[in-house]
């Protein structure tokens, strides 16, 4: 039999009810926030990632889905969103707009050749946002309170905020120097990865999951220390305005994130669900001054975060939360036989169109069997309708819960059901 990929699942049944109700959720969120929504390629040149994603992040270097087209181009499947998004900033000239700053949001698949593991697949959806062109502190916690929002809307609770700041590029380049002096006597007993981090990017020695125990990785220096006073005077005013909010945090200076490209603010959110271990980072994200010029566009800064889907449906099942989807259906409509068919559909339709989620019978059922599948649908109200009822074009209509059953004419079935049926269409 044919399988899926490794490191890749399906979605379907409970699932793609539970990824449809935190789709629109995430919809109506960004709505509330005015951020627009932005759909890039799947695939872009490999050389995006390159510059966008950074040369000595391993998600360029060991995990992407590397392909030659037909035209002999170099092309990715995006391991992330930020990059595309960048791109697309850039070629469609949205810096240039006077409604800044841009804010944007998206949702799709991401591809990774990782090793497959509980939260960790091959290919696995990011929702994600982008804010180009501020500079204010505030876009910073706005960010990071959207996420911690939509976690606390969905009713997770042990939800951990942690921040850092790796400064601008100064503090930055202070910190690499730091970094180089701390490392340089014992780098030789490190793994052949960290060597090579060593040289081309010293801070990401300290993601290094082979060397991660060693004494000199408990005791590096930290990017706080290494700040300049903008940079604090930025961290502080991100703070103060995370107060304001009223969104918990805890400053954690091993917070530098994998990717190359940001500054300044850094944060991460984690599920507090032991069993999760490393798989608790439920998002991350921060601000990436650089990463617009870098792509080809003007000097202008970004400020963004991804979330994966999985990992927060996992999250969910462990603090055995259930999404309020709806799982019912309004109007179940049974034709008593084959000749009172053509009216049931037409019927159907009607409601259809008039807002009500309805369905009716495919596979030839009984009325008994009927029944049973308008109780499978969870039914609010199914209609019968037999010779009689065409004939006076009165329905009979059965509420499935009470059992009641009424008579209503065929011009005020719909508003039976808009009196009737609370949820807003
Ligand atoms: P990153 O883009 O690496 O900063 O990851 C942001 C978020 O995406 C993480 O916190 C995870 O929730 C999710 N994520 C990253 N990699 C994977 C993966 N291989 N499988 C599932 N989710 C992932």
């Amino acid at each position: 039999m044919l399988q899926k990929p490794k490191g890749t699942y399906d979605i379907y049944g409970e699932k793609g009810k539970q990824i449809e109700y935190i789709e629109s959720l995430l919809k109506s969120l960004m709505s509330k926030y005015n951020y627009d929504y932005i759909e890039t390629p799947i695939f872009e040149s490999s050389e995006l990632f390159h510059r966008g994603v950074g040369e000595t992040t391993d998600i360029v270097t060991k995990e992407t889905y590397d392909f030659k087209d037909r035209g002999d181009r170099m092309m990715t499947l995006r391991p992330e969103g930020t990059a595309g998004v960048v791109r697309s900033f850039v070629e469609n000239k949205m810096y240039g707009y006077a409604s800044m700053p841009v804010k944007t949001w998206y949702f799709g698949p991401m591809f990774r050749y990782e090793r497959p593991q509980s939260g960790r697949y091959r290919q696995f959806k990011q929702f994600g946002l982008e804010v180009f062109g501020s500079d204010d502190p505030m876009v910073d916690a706005e960010v990071i309170s959207i996420a911690v929002n939509f976690y606390k809307i969905l009713g997770l609770k042990g939800i951990k905020v942690n921040i850092n700041s790796l400064g601008d590029k100064e503090s930055r380049d202070n910190y690499r120097e730091a970094l180089i002096k701390h490392f340089e006597p014992v780098i030789d007993t490190y793994c052949e990865d960290c060597r090579e981090r060593f040289k081309k990017n010293p801070l990401r020695i300290l993601d290094c999951k082979i060397d991660h125990d060693k004494e000199e990785m408990k005791n590096a220096p930290t990017t706080i220390e290494y700040l300049n006073e903008e940079s604090k005077k930025h961290f502080e005013a991100v703070k103060e305005h995370l107060e304001a909010l009223d969104i918990d945090y805890i400053v954690n200076p091993s917070v530098v994130r994998g990717l190359d490209y940001y500054t300044h603010t850094v944060f991460e959110v984690e599920a507090d669900i032991p069993e999760f271990g490393s798989q608790n980072v439920l998002c991350g994200g921060g601000r990436y001054n650089g990463l617009v010029e870098a792509v080809g566009g003007p000097n202008m800064s970004g400020v963004g975060f991804a979330l994966g889907l999985e990992r927060l449906l996992n999250a969910l099942e462990a603090e055995k939360i259930t999404l309020p989807y709806d799982n019912s259906l309004d109007v179940y409509v049974i034709p008593m036989s084959e000749n009172e068919k053509s009216y049931a559909f037409g019927l159907l339709q009607a409601l259809r169109m008039s807002g009500f989620k309805a369905d009716i019978d495919y596979m030839n059922r009984k009325i008994s069997g009927n029944f049973k599948q308008a109780d499978r649908y969870n039914a609010k109200f199914v209609i019968i309708v037999g010779e009689e009822e065409i004939n006076t074009r009165t329905l009979t209509v059965k509420n499935n819960n009470t059992k009641e059953e009424y008579k209503v004419s065929e011009e005020l079935l719909i508003n039976f059901f808009d009196d009737n049926i609370e949820e807003e269409h």
